[in-house]
């Protein structure tokens, strides 16, 4: 078995883009700022996936200094580290998630949120929301972070 742990964190943006996290879309909420559509828990989970297999990281993979990747779906991002997970010869045992944010609420979106990263990973996920507690930059609300943990079996 191998294990991998990812982590991630975006600044709000000032300008109107959507919020995305695992592929849900949080209507009226602040977006994030990213060369992608800065999805911060798909960001984690592959960065968890790819740690866990010993192939480097997102950064590597998907360079925010290549335009091919402005603006990219992180979720089919998500996949493609998933195929190259398994082309390593690993199956995802499971993925557990923290997102830790003041806004939005997590829990209403819990669902859908599992349900996708868990179809891009093919194994179960879980997605669990806290908040800072008014603590640092993103008890500030300045941002969003996200943590997960990715376990592979042979
Ligand atoms: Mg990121």
């Amino acid at each position: 078995m191998r294990i991998g742990q990812g982590f991630d964190v975006h600044r709000f943006a000032d300008d109107q883009r959507p919020l995305v996290l695992a592929g849900v879309t949080f209507a009226g909420e602040r977006g994030l700022l990213g060369h992608s559509d800065a999805d911060a828990v798909a960001h984690a989970v592959s960065d968890a996936l790819l740690g866990a297999a010993g192939l480097g990281d997102i950064g590597g993979l998907f360079p925010d200094t290549d335009p091919k990747w402005k603006g990219a779906n992180s979720m089919l991002l998500l996949r493609e580290v998933v195929e190259l997970v398994r082309d390593a010869g690993w199956s995802v045992a499971n993925v557990d998630v923290n997102v830790i944010c003041e806004r939005p609420k997590i829990a209403p979106q819990r669902e859908n949120m599992q349900a996708n990263l868990s179809a891009a990973v093919g194994a179960p996920v879980s997605v669990k929301g806290r908040r800072a507690e008014g603590l640092g930059s993103i008890g500030r609300v300045e941002g969003i972070a996200c943590m997960a943990v990715a376990l592979l079996v042979p």
